[in-house]
């Protein structure tokens, strides 16, 4: 074999930029001396890159795709019959194949790196949803837990004391957030209601929710609308108001009250 065949793959590496080491420098080697094979590298780098791009992007122009259908329908198939042109020598159906699968793998890196980040987005997301998920299921099971007419609630008190009507206030400022529980609440009188009152250092109580005790005397109001976003609060009260109203501020007897 002295003509350029034993040079086609090589070119077709060259061309893509993927050979390496020896078989390298023998091309260029050759290529130095060897003006069809350059004349061949240069095609190969026009239709390679082509190639490369109908698969990953923009389609190639007609004319180079007709340039290389062309050279493709000339090329012997399964034939030993001698080849005419020393420059044509070179498989362009094994390259064409070959810079197909080339450009094919280069989509699929492209895809699965899409992939990857997607997926990690997906996670991440998963995750997100999965802790807020946990938190409002914790929430809910404490509001549960304090306003559950099945919960059951036990006041601790010392001694032989009998249990005294009694509430607590949860409250976060910064979020105009109120929990108020209470229990051993005396019935109703009919017609009547309990109010809870916000108290801010001015003094002027502001209405914080109306609420009826259920048969055991428990009863909550957990963030009534009409609080001032971070309004300071100084005390809590409850007082016992008529049903009718109005509630918008404290008329009737106070029953609880207690300094923050
Ligand atoms: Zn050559």
């Amino acid at each position: 074999m002295t003509g350029h065949e034993q040079y086609a793959e090589d070119l077709a590496l060259y061309a893509l930029g993927s050979l390496q080491g020896d078989e390298r420098a023998n091309l260029e080697k050759h290529l130095d001396t060897c003006s069809s094979c350059r004349q061949e590298l240069e095609a190969l780098r026009g239709d390679g890159a082509l190639l490369a791009l109908a698969a990953t992007g923009p389609k190639p122009p007609q004319r180079s795709r007709q340039r290389l259908v062309d050279a493709i329908a000339k090329e012997p198939r399964g034939s030993s019959a001698p080849i005419p042109a020393p420059a044509r020598q070179f498989n362009l159906w094994a390259f064409f194949g070959w810079a197909a699968a080339v450009g094919m793998f280069l989509v699929a890196i492209q895809l699965r790196r899409q992939n990857t980040s997607l997926q990690v987005a997906v996670n991440s997301l998963g995750s997100v949803v999965g802790s807020q998920t946990i938190e409002l299921e914790n929430a809910r099971r404490v509001v549960d837990t304090l306003t559950s007419p099945e919960a059951h609630t036990v006041t601790l008190v010392a001694g032989k004391t009998p249990p005294q009507p009694q509430g607590k206030a949860f409250y976060l400022r910064n979020r105009t957030g109120l929990v108020f529980v209470a229990n051993n609440l005396a019935p109703l009188p009919p017609d009547k209601i309990y109010e809870l009152w916000l108290i801010p250092p001015d003094g002027k109580p502001i209405p914080a929710g109306l609420f009826k005790p259920d048969a055991r005397g428990n009863a909550s109001v957990i963030n009534p609308p009409g609080i001032p976003a971070g309004v300071e609060a100084n005390t809590f009260a409850v007082t016992l108001e008529a049903a009718s109203g109005p509630h918008d501020a404290p008329r009737g007897t106070g029953v609880m009250a207690g300094g923050v």
